[in-house]
């Protein structure tokens, strides 16, 4: 199918773009990858008038890394971030997570900033976001704020995006010494979007405690989903901690429906294995990071087998936070 009639513009620069984008009001959409836009456009379920293309402005093709974390600019493209040696030290759950973001073809011309603009619920790069309480920078032609993950995403495929600004960058934040993340998923075929996955992250105290426990869902609710699940296991041996009971706490937040794909119960299932297997290897990767021994730390199951590598995390400040977390 082909797109319905829309003009086309390709800026130069940000102030170009914020430009267009307030003289035209809400009839444009901004172009970035295209990976998520043109299907939608091409199954005729958007049709904007005018598009926006950002591919010609460099000074939004950037990756920066910082005590704080990883920045990344609105151009900067899926593989560019997975490949880059800074953010794996940085952040690693993020080239972690982007390994199973769709194919490389569709990683050399996605975004990473544009698949969250695009708000999938299903999407492993919004769930990082979400469990990391990384935030989006946005502007439009007079202002700029900056935006929480938490109020960032506010439905399926819905962001807090006015029509007339533009995500200039996000930051994912990097984690304290002593933190370790994984993430997993189920997709039917590998490089499908998941039908269910989960992120972790674990951060240990100085004795090598469990000091925190967090998770970030996918495919199991409108939004990300993230939710502590440090009072089950605070104060733990990262090798003895009890895991079932995270779980536990964890399954009264989720909210898994039945598609084509798989039955609500079914995800709930995967969500349960998943949630066990990455707080292990979250802990794991936390244990290696504040020097412990961490392999003896092993998940009792063995029924998930898309899998990713362990994480672990570098030197820094923040914490996860959530909105899955009454408490937050
Ligand atoms: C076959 C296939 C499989 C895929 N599998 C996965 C998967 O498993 N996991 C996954 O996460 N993704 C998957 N994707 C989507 C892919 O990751 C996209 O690249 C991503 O969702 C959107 O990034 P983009 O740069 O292509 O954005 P675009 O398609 O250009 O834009 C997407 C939306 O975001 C808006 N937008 C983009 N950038 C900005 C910005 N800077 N400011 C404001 N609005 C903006 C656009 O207007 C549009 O509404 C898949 C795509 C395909 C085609």
């Amino acid at each position: 199918m082909k797109p319905p009639a829309f003009s086309y513009h390709a800026p130069d620069t940000v102030s170009e773009t914020l430009r267009l984008l307030s003289e035209l009001g809400g009839q444009a959409k901004i172009l970035a990858g295209g990976q998520s836009l043109i299907p939608l456009l091409n199954m005729r379920l958007a049709s904007p008038r005018h598009l926006v293309d950002l591919r010609r402005i460099t000074e939004l093709d950037t990756v920066t890394v910082d005590a704080s974390g990883v920045g990344v600019g609105a151009m900067a493209r899926h593989a560019r971030v997975e490949r880059d040696a800074a953010t794996a030290h940085a952040v690693p759950l993020l080239p972690t997570a982007l390994r199973l973001v769709a194919h490389s073809v569709i990683r050399n011309r996605g975004t990473v900033v544009g698949s969250l603009a695009h708000a999938d619920p299903s999407a492993e790069l919004t769930a990082v976001l979400a469990l990391l309480d990384g935030t989006v920078t946005v502007a439009d032609s007079s202002t700029q704020r900056t935006v929480s993950a938490r109020d960032f995403f506010v439905g399926p495929l819905e962001s807090c995006l006015r029509p007339t600004e533009l995500a200039v960058r996000a930051h994912f934040p990097r984690l304290p010494r002593g933190s370790g993340t994984a993430i997993r998923e189920v997709a039917r075929r590998s490089g499908d979007y998941a039908l269910c996955g989960a992120a972790a992250a674990v951060t240990l105290d100085s004795d090598r405690r469990i000091r925190s426990a967090w998770l970030a869902y996918l495919s199991l609710a409108p939004v990300p989903l993230v939710v502590d699940v440090t009072p089950a296991v605070a104060g733990s041996d990262a090798h003895g901690a009890d895991w079932d009971a995270a779980v536990h706490i964890a399954h009264g937040w989720w909210e898994p429906e039945a598609d084509i794909h798989a039955t609500a119960a079914y995800r709930g299932h995967l969500a349960a294995v998943l949630t066990r297997r990455t707080l292990c290897e979250a802990a794991a990767a936390a244990l290696a990071d504040s020097g412990g021994a961490a392999d003896s730390i092993a998940a009792t199951d063995s029924a998930v087998t898309s899998a990713s590598p362990v994480a672990s995390q570098q030197p820094a400040s923040s914490r996860p936070s959530g909105k899955g977390n009454p408490d937050a």
